[in-house]
């Protein structure tokens, strides 16, 4: 089966099962085809070619799925927007999409009319709620066009750490690669539930929502995460499948009754796209008895390209594997090389990590100079530092942008802040470069206190020192309130190195 298919062949095969719950509402598989087919008949009503870009403004709520499946059968391609964009930004994705209708949520509309002359692409604006509703009502249901199996019909952004967010076009073969090989890593099926938390807009929400479709799962996707109601939902829903980024977790694990609840119908909880701290791992292993796997994956990929399963979570043999991201998914390879060179880097030996997959995708959109990260034999160039150990575990150091060159010796902030994370004072860290005259640069680091707890910079220091190469320790420890992260939880380093960086000739 392809994607696009998914919903008319699970509305055959269960016409009354529930596929979509949001809130109080729900709906079969057989409404839902409905619905995606009447958005596919408002589409070519509206005048919407093959190659077209809608492009959808909005917290998570189903109409963008319907709108992302209808438009596979379309031709045309959702661009699903950032909604925590500031107003400037979101205007760049829209206009950088060219997308001519746009769908937008009644909290963004102020947001839409202030920037309405700087998308001059945008020939109609449907509010989702009501008006979405009548477009879907009035329109004659229709049925697919022919479509290529490389045709792009949803475009992610990548959240844009390391520049400019590029919109991923991700296609038919993509998607339903990525599908069947997270359905059968995850062991999703039809009678499973996934909860859909992570923003649509992510890969990690929209890809694992397609996952859990393909598999035939029912799923109930989240507007906002209130880690209290989150609780209650994964519980009253009996949900069996959820991805979360660390963030979410740690939001989590502070609700007080949280080991208290009824975990009986969960079977896998999945976290990534950012760096899982230890403690918080090991913390939520304990509260959640569930099965955990850890995923790494980028927009470029469709999202998941290795995993790491419930034996290795749950095994006190091999702990260490806590901080791998395992191994290929199926139809992914994986390989790091020297970043230089190109040479296949050793066992234990830090390089670039490459992945080879059907799920790329097929290109930057409008970036024509800019698609050197897929190189001539196909494989993705991820920006991230990692190894291989002996078995093919494969463990991610850092992203490379963010490496610290201090005196002629690499340094991964990711391991210092590994070291500061186990400190009983420290509830969150990151580790950045600063200039310094004699070193080139030096690591730095930036934490937040634990609750009630002070952050002493000697202590620190002499914590560090205990367990890291005299070069690696930190200069200097500034201690905030809070880091800024974007909304998957990555910590924007770029915005940290700044301010350090002024007048200086480092890309931060
Ligand atoms: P940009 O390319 O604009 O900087 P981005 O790379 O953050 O954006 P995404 O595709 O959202 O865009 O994120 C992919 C990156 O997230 C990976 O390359 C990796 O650095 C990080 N990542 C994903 N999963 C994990 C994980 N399990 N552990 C550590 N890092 C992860």
């Amino acid at each position: 089966s392809d994607i696009a298919d998914i919903v008319e062949f699970w509305a055959g095969q269960r016409p009354d099962g529930v596929a979509v719950r949001f809130g109080d509402q729900a709906w079969t598989w057989a409404q839902w085809q409905d619905r995606i087919a009447r958005n596919v008949g408002a589409q070519l009503a509206a005048g919407l070619e093959p190659g077209d870009r809608v492009a959808f403004l909005d917290k998570n709520h189903p109409a963008c799925l319907e709108t992302t499946l209808a438009c596979a059968l379309v031709g045309t391609a959702n661009a699903v927007v950032n909604f925590r964009l500031a107003a400037d930004e979101i205007a760049f994705v829209v206009d950088d999409a060219q997308a001519t209708v746009l769908f937008a949520g009644p909290e963004f509309l102020p947001i839409v009319e202030k920037i309405r002359d700087r998308i001059p692409t945008v020939r109609q604006v449907i509010e989702i709620g009501e008006p979405y509703e009548r477009w879907l009502q009035q329109a004659q249901p229709a049925r697919a066009r022919p479509y290529l199996r490389d045709d792009c019909f949803l475009q992610l952004y990548t959240s844009g750490t390391t520049g400019f967010p590029k919109g991923a076009m991700l296609t038919h073969r993509g998607m339903t690669a990525h599908s069947e090989a997270v359905g059968a890593d995850s062991e999703l099926g039809p009678d499973c539930v996934g909860m859909v938390a992570m923003p649509l807009f992510h890969v990690g929400g929209t890809s694992w929502a397609l996952a859990a479709l393909f598999a035939g799962a029912e799923i109930v996707v989240v507007r906002d995460i209130v880690p209290n109601l989150l609780l209650d939902e994964l519980v009253s829903a009996r949900i069996t499948h959820s991805f979360f980024v660390p963030a979410v977790f740690a939001f989590m694990l502070q609700v007080p009754d949280v080991a208290q609840r009824d975990w009986s119908a969960l079977r896998l909880l999945v976290y990534g796209a950012s760096p899982m701290p230890l403690p918080l791992l090991r913390n939520s292993l304990k509260v959640f008895p569930c099965g955990f796997r850890q995923v790494y994956g980028m927009t470029e990929a469709g999202g998941v390209v290795t995993s790491l399963g419930p034996e290795e979570h749950r095994d006190p043999a091999r702990e260490h594997l806590l901080t791998s991201a395992g191994k290929p998914i199926p139809g992914v390879e994986a390989k790091v090389v020297d970043p230089v060179t190109g040479e296949p880097a050793g066992v234990g030996e830090v390089g670039e990590v490459l992945v080879h997959t059907e799920q790329l995708m097929s290109g930057y959109w409008r970036r024509d100079a800019d698609q050197q990260s897929v190189d001539a034999d196909g494989w993705l160039h991820s920006g991230d530092a990692g190894y291989l150990d002996a078995e093919g575990y494969l463990f991610i150091s850092d992203r490379i942008k963010d490496m610290i060159i201090s005196g002629g010796e690499n340094i991964y902030p990711a391991e210092i802040e590994r070291v500061l994370a186990e400190h009983p004072a420290i509830a969150d860290v990151a580790v950045i470069g600063v200039p310094d005259d004699k070193w080139g640069e030096v690591p730095y680091a930036i934490v937040v206190a634990a609750p009630g707890a002070e952050v002493d910079e000697e202590k620190l220091l002499a914590h560090c020192r205990e367990h890291l190469a005299a070069f690696k320790c930190p200069k200097s420890v500034q201690v905030l309130t809070e880091l800024p992260r974007n909304p998957t939880g990555k910590i924007l380093k770029r915005k940290l190195r700044e301010p350090f960086w002024a007048g200086r000739d480092r890309a931060v």
